[in-house]
């Protein structure tokens, strides 16, 4: 066998409230990235994926982001919705019940709910570089010692939540194109991560939503 599929596993749609990604945009930025499939990881719900993965014609690796009680952890193959608010290992637990995988997406980046060191081998794999990480070099370069010191597979995803991102961060996986294979494979650290950080323009774009709700919120205090 002598597949590769590339995909970006970390991505936002507007079933995330901070995302402005359509179904339709991520197939389009997708295709225009070479990508061969995308993880769709919206936050603290599953629904959105599912949905996605059956209309559109495109490989999706259904996920999502969970809002564990130390931080930010992505499940990967997970068709059910895994509570927030759990502790890191409750949450790595509930993922694997479900068939899946679990990621310490961005372990160290600053403002984004990082799980920092709560990360243990029980994980599957590390987001070693995501391409929205800031401050990205010193994000990346702990999150590659982190992977190191656990021995766990290393990943790459761009957290997007404004199109134009998807691609700029991707993971190359030696598996067939299918989701089971690709998880597995994954899990096997048949998986390298690629890409780098987004540009600083870009970035505002990606995380305009955010800006503007912290103004929002910060009115209304
Ligand atoms: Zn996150
Ligand atoms: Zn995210």
């Amino acid at each position: 066998m002598d597949m590769q599929v590339k995909a970006d596993l970390h991505v936002h749609t507007t079933y995330s409230s901070d995302s402005v990604i359509t179904p339709k945009e991520l197939v389009f930025y997708a295709k225009k990235r070479g990508l061969t499939a995308v993880a769709v990881t919206d936050h603290n719900q599953v629904e959105g994926a599912l949905k996605i993965a059956k209309e559109i014609d495109f490989l999706i690796i259904p996920g999502t982001e969970i809002s564990s009680l130390h931080g930010h952890i992505v499940g990967l193959n997970v068709n059910e919705l895994i509570p927030r608010g759990l502790s890191a290992d409750e949450t790595v637990d509930r993922i694997h019940k479900a068939g899946g995988i679990a990621i310490a997406c961005h372990p160290f980046a600053l403002l984004k709910g990082s799980i920092g060191g709560h990360v243990s081998g029980k994980f599957d794999a590390v987001e070693t570089i995501n391409a929205s990480a800031f401050p990205f070099n010193r994000a990346t370069s702990k999150a590659n010692q982190l992977a190191e010191r656990l021995k766990l597979p290393k990943v790459a995803g761009t957290d997007a939540h404004y199109g134009p991102v998807i691609g700029q961060a991707y993971t190359l996986i030696d598996s067939e194109a299918n989701v089971e294979a690709i998880v597995k494979a994954i899990a096997n650290g048949q998986c390298k991560p690629e890409g780098t950080c987004i540009s600083l323009l870009m970035r505002l774009e990606n995380q305009g939503r955010f800006f503007w709700k912290y103004l929002q919120n910060s009115k209304t205090a």
